[in-house]
């Protein structure tokens, strides 16, 4: 495949598992919050990655940068498998992989200034310090602050500014991938279109490939080319966004979607029974669909096997026994 073609980064049979030290669960129980989980993000993409908290998603995020060691599978970036690179062989790789994150309140060492913060990353990468300066000023610039914000503190900005400033930290060594892991959860609904812009505006600009996660389905609507379903560490449904939108095929997807609040009192919300019910857990070693005991079309198929993920129509892909 050449390099044009070939996906950023890719992810096969990728596993996850903790095991318990005791309190709520037995103690070496495995919890497993990535599950054998497959996809390609390709060159330029921004790949949206669903789910209710505690899915597996921000886990699954973090692994692909390697923020921690996995259980087994493998992650290839650029063509290269760095599942089980030690941390001195990730080194030249990690200012190309950058992230942020959720919370710009607790993301930000609230003793350095932005200039400190902005620059530190380019320190660690070996910048020059005439760089480290230039890029650090053009950068506040393309996020929308100003020079006279350098030498100040996080706490002087704003929820929407900090997370500005948590963007320009990580672009500032040049990245080619992205993770934003909830990048809007913790911002005013107002000041959520602004962030999006902003990110959607750098990506054209330097042609960056984001995987972005968010909880819910109309956070990642606007800014996603193909967007990923996730329930109890595994992927259940992936598809083109707008093809996601008017034809979800996974009885999970349907209920998410369903959840989404409408704008329009005249239009009924579905019933959110799918939602509720008994949940197994990642804990569970029972055989089968994960979602049986919520979905409401469960058959017995569906307690005893496993459903393999299936193309449904072109770049359509969900892993369910109904015929979708
Ligand atoms: Fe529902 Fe069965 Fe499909 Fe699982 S495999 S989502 S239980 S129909």
């Amino acid at each position: 495949m050449s390099e044009q073609n070939r996906p950023l980064v890719s992810v096969r049979e990728l596993h996850k598992h903790y095991h318990a030290q005791g309190g709520l669960l037995r103690k070496g129980v495995a919890v497993k919050a990535v599950d054998g989980v497959s996809f390609d993000i390709q060159r330029g993409e921004t790949f949206g990655l669903v789910g209710e908290s505690g899915c597996g998603k921000s886990t699954l995020g973090r692994a692909m940068l390697r923020l921690f060691d996995i259980t087994s599978g493998e992650i290839h970036f650029d063509g290269q498998d760095i599942a089980q690179m030690s941390e001195k062989q990730l080194k030249p790789l990690r200012k190309r992989m950058q992230a942020i994150f959720q919370d710009p309140y607790s993301s930000l060492n609230p003793g350095m200034t932005v200039q400190q913060l902005v620059a530190e990353p380019m320190q660690i990468h070996g910048y020059s310090r005439e760089e480290q300066r230039e890029r650090t000023e053009t950068l506040l610039y393309k996020v929308g602050l100003k020079q006279e914000h350098l030498q100040r503190f996080p706490h002087e900005f704003s929820g929407g500014q900090r997370q500005r400033i948590s963007i320009a930290r990580a672009l500032s060594v040049r990245p080619e991938f992205v993770l934003c892991d909830e990048p809007l959860s913790a911002l005013d609904v107002s000041v959520q279109a602004q962030v999006v812009n902003i990110l959607q505006d750098l990506q054209q600009e330097l042609g960056l490939t984001y995987l972005f996660i968010a909880h819910d389905l109309s956070m990642v609507r606007h800014i996603s080319s193909r967007i990923g379903v996730m329930y109890l560490g595994k992927l259940v449904e992936v598809a083109p966004a707008g093809e996601l939108y008017s034809h979800p095929a996974h009885p999970y997807t349907r209920a998410l979607l369903a959840a989404v609040p409408l704008p329009d009192p005249r239009i009924r919300h579905l019933d959110q029974a799918t939602l509720r019910g008994e949940i197994p857990g990642p804990t569970s070693t029972l055989p089968g669909c994960k979602f049986c005991s919520r979905c409401p079309h469960a058959m017995p198929v569906c307690r005893s096997q496993e459903p393999a993920m299936q193309e449904i129509s072109p770049g359509h892909f969900a892993a369910c026994w109904l015929d979708l």
